[in-house]
């Protein structure tokens, strides 16, 4: 149980949301070790640099790290661009620690339904996205200086695909079993090698339900229909849209959370930014973070039981009407907190 989490509150509301997590934390699973360090603008005021040397090496000894949000409107304009938080602090972080499955589950909280824009809306999916491949990090990438033509490469081997597919039908095994692989086959080249490699690597899963997609046609059965959806697996950018298109049906930016992992360690955080509009007065909505820790609880402790019951106590807490300004109602940050650890063990 002796395990040590790197906490990173970085800006904006992130210290706030992170400390209730920790509290949850603290609460369900005592006997971790928590050691914080700066990242994102924080950083970048304090020591000039917003991934500073130590905290990598903090997160490279940790075995889970909890993220706040990095940004806010004060570093914008850093230059160069790679001191912005953004840029010099999430994307290094990414890859510096191999973190190449992104986990974003979208749910609605029975108590919540209302807040979606949907009507009858029935959703629990999870988005398992690759996150160190694909378009975002294809060489070469170009812009003809003055030229009217501007060329990114969207590269991908069997064996990004291969580690990211394990990954989605593991998760699906332990869900509803049902895994929806989304592409663009028709038209490109790394969709078909991905169709191939996924459809490989499901004959070691012969009790998962595979089905192909078509990324426009994902987006919109994302909104006729997100309920018949359980696991979808998908390709960089694909994932980094029907993530937020999934999230944006639940209709609650502050409950949705996050993870991504290597094949050893974890990174966990909420969905949503440093909200600097609220920063500072203790309204923001801690849930998502809370069910990031849930979730590191899950995938880097093996915590499932633990992890259960914080997403139980969300629930109850949920059920019986506290709700932060963006729920509709007037609880502060510390009170959802609190409201969370007082109902663990209801
Ligand atoms: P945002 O998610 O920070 O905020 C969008 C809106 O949602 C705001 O009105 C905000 O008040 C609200 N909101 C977000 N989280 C909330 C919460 N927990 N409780 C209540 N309300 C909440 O997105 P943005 O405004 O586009 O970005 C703000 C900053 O965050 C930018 O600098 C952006 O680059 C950064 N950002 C960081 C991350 C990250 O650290 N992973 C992710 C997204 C955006």
């Amino acid at each position: 149980m002796g395990f040590k989490i790197a906490v990173l509150p970085g800006d904006g509301i992130g210290p706030e949301v992170v400390k209730e997590a920790v509290s949850v934390l603290q609460a369900v699973a005592p006997g971790f070790e928590y050691e914080e360090a700066l990242i994102g603008g924080a950083a970048y005021d304090e020591v000039g640099h917003p991934l500073p040397a130590a905290t990598l090496a903090l997160c490279k000894r940790a075995d889970a790290i909890l993220l706040g949000a990095v940004g806010g409107p004060k570093w914008d304009h850093v230059q160069p661009v790679e001191m912005r938080p953004e840029v010099g602090a999430l994307l290094p972080l990414r890859s510096e620690l191999n973190l190449y499955a992104n986990l974003r589950p979208a749910r609605i909280f029975s108590a919540l339904k209302e807040a979606s824009p949907l009507k009858e809306p029935e959703i629990d999916l999870i988005v398992v996205r690759e996150l160190t491949g694909g378009i975002y990090f294809g060489k070469p990438r170009e812009r003809r200086e003055g030229g009217d033509v501007a060329v990114d490469t969207c590269v991908y081997s069997k064996a990004e695909i291969r580690r990211i597919a394990i990954r989605g039908f593991e998760i699906a095994r332990q869900r509803r079993k049902s895994l929806v692989s989304v592409d663009k086959a028709n038209v490109l080249e790394t969709s078909r090698l991905w169709r191939e490699v996924v459809a490989e690597v499901a004959g070691d899963f012969p009790d998962v339900k595979l089905e192909f997609m078509l990324v426009d046609n994902c987006a919109m059965q994302l909104v006729r229909n997100p309920g018949a959806f359980d696991v979808i697996l998908t390709e960089n950018m694909f994932g980094d849209i029907l993530s937020d298109e999934a999230a944006q049906i639940t209709g609650s930016l502050g409950m949705l959370p996050s993870a991504s992992l290597s094949d050893n360690k974890g990174l966990y955080e909420p969905a949503h930014g440093s909200a600097p509009d609220i920063a500072g007065q203790g309204i923001a909505n801690p849930l998502a973070t809370i069910l990031s820790a849930a979730m590191m609880l899950k995938y880097s402790f093996g915590m499932d039981a633990e992890a259960a019951t914080v997403e139980g106590a969300v629930e109850k807490t949920l059920a019986d009407g506290v709700r932060t300004r963006d729920l509709g109602g007037e609880a502060s940050t510390s009170e959802m907190g609190s409201a969370v650890v007082s109902r663990l063990y209801l």
